[in-house]
């Protein structure tokens, strides 16, 4: 018989934090009944009402910052500033969407006849899906309900099997700030059992996903028999142009944080590197140094910048990763191996001389590896960062203002950076990715209100007589 709970590990020591219920189908169905019941009211709450909680939630995840930091370094690994990036991320997108609730704008337009009013206005749609992973595991959870709530939704939330008790912090901490218990709902448990019970539930009708692009099919295939709406945000394979204009050293920065934070597990980690030829020798030597500088250590340290990788089957899969770059020819600069002891560590890992076609090129890695790609010029550089099936994050750094903006224009990512790393997203602007990295939404910014809400249009005719648009304004 399948096991009842799993158990949350530290990924820096490998000992369990907690256990928690793998739930199934079942749990599953109470936890979307209790959503849907909840839901006939808290559609008619006041949208600035639910606003005010929004802003309780951010106030007391400011106060609880430090405590949710710390554990997010023993539950999921991020170094302390970036665990301390990640609950402030959270704490911006409520307040934000909290203000919403004084917005969320609608459009009046005129009538082409008299004594008409037309307006457009946003109406909640029902019980969200929301399914998350573990790489930001206070901030996604913050991205997908705070803009869900605010437009009157009731939430079923299925977090990662990997993060479960920052998720149950989050939830707990809605429920503190004055949220009634019922209108958020948290389901532990595997993507394949719970996850897929979720999104199949007749009573869910968005799904909001964030995961693996493989997952993200999985789960639309899932959602179509239903024609459910599903929001997906997906993997990346970003890369960072730097042109023979750059500021090296400032492009070295950016390259660090950008492949090496979060030790390379972000969605817009910089997994390639596309260098100009002229600048090609000099920036692998400055990034080697800066490479093999960096402290690896326990996340909770404050000297610390990579910490481990979330688990024993991600060391694998990186690992295997410089297995495939140094098979297809690619040149390993640094790194390539793990670290011993207890943990799941892994070198910053730097490959030279990688052709845009390599697998270590196309795939996602999702770990400390970058591959330098040298190139002859603008157009080469451009040409081959589009050449991947991802379009998430990209970034060019150059002191051209003329390649900049043609950068801005040509880039295929839903993100563009110059003269930044592929990171640093803020949470009042759209975010997420043109082609397989997403299905066309958005999250974060005025765009995550289209995910949460249906568009209604509003005709209301006051000429007390019968007029029939397109035929009566003849
Ligand atoms: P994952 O796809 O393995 O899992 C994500 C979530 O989906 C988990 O909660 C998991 O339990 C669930 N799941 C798994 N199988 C499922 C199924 N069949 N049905 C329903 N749910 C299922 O991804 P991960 O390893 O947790 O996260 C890393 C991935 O997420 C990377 O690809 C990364 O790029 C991506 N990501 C994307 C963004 C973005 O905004 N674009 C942000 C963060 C992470």
């Amino acid at each position: 018989m399948a096991a009842t709970t799993f158990d949350s590990l530290n990924p820096a020591t490998g000992e369990v934090i907690e256990s928690f219920p793998r739930s199934g189908a079942e749990d599953v169905d109470r936890a979307v009944a209790t959503a849907r019941a909840a839901w006939e009211e808290w559609r008619l709450v006041p949208a600035p009402e639910r606003g005010n909680i929004l802003f309780r939630f951010a106030e007391l995840l400011r106060s609880e910052k430090p405590a949710l930091s710390d554990l997010m370094t023993r539950e999921m690994g991020k170094v302390k500033a970036e665990a301390g990036g990640d609950v402030q991320e959270a704490i911006d997108m409520s307040y934000y969407m909290g203000g919403e609730g004084r917005r969320l704008f609608g459009h009046t337009t005129p009538s082409e006849l008299r004594d008409k009013f037309m307006m457009s206005v946003r109406m909640p749609v029902g019980v969200v899906g929301a399914i998350t992973p573990w790489n930001f595991p206070i901030a996604i959870p913050a991205w997908k309900l705070c803009p869900a709530l605010v437009c009157g939704n009731t939430v079923v939330l299925k977090p990662a099997e990997d993060t479960p008790l920052l998720a149950q912090r989050f939830v707990e901490l809605l429920h503190e700030a004055g949220l009634p218990e019922a209108v958020v709902q948290i389901v532990h448990g595997f993507g394949e059992e719970a996850g897929e019970a979720l999104v199949r539930h007749p009573d869910v009708p968005v799904i909001t996903f964030t995961g693996s692009r493989e997952t993200g099919v999985l789960v639309t295939k899932a959602a179509a028999d239903q024609l459910k709406h599903v929001h997906l945000e997906l993997g990346g394979k970003n890369a960072i142009i730097v042109m023979d204009d750059a500021d090296l050293d400032l492009a070295v920065d950016g390259i660090v944080w950008s492949a090496f934070g979060t030790a390379g597990q972000r969605c817009t980690a910089a997994s390639r590197v596309i260098v100009h030829r002229k600048a090609y020798d000099e920036l692998q030597r400055k990034l080697v140094v800066r490479a093999e500088r960096m402290i690896i250590g326990a996340p909770w340290e404050d000297a610390t910048e990579i910490g481990p990788v979330i688990n024993k089957a991600a060391v694998e899969k990186i690992h295997s990763y410089t297995e495939i770059g140094k098979s297809e020819g690619a040149k390993l600069l640094t790194g390539g191996e793990r670290v011993d002891g207890a943990g799941f560590y892994y070198r910053p890992t730097v490959f030279a001389d990688v052709e845009p076609q390599m697998r270590i090129a196309q795939e996602e890695i999702f770990g400390p590896t970058t591959a330098l790609i040298p190139v002859d010029s603008f157009e080469d550089a451009v040409r081959a960062a589009n050449s991947v099936a991802y379009g998430l994050s990209s970034s060019i750094f150059t002191r051209d203002v003329n390649k900049a903006f043609a950068a801005m224009r040509d880039l295929q990512t839903g993100i563009t950076y110059v003269n930044a790393g592929t990171t640093g997203a803020e949470v009042h602007l759209p975010f997420g990715g043109m082609k397989q990295t997403g299905n066309g939404h958005r999250e974060a910014g005025q765009a995550a209100l289209d995910v949460f809400t249906e568009w209604k249009s509003v005709y209301v005719d006051y000429s007390g007589k019968l007029q029939r648009a397109q035929i009566d304004n003849q």
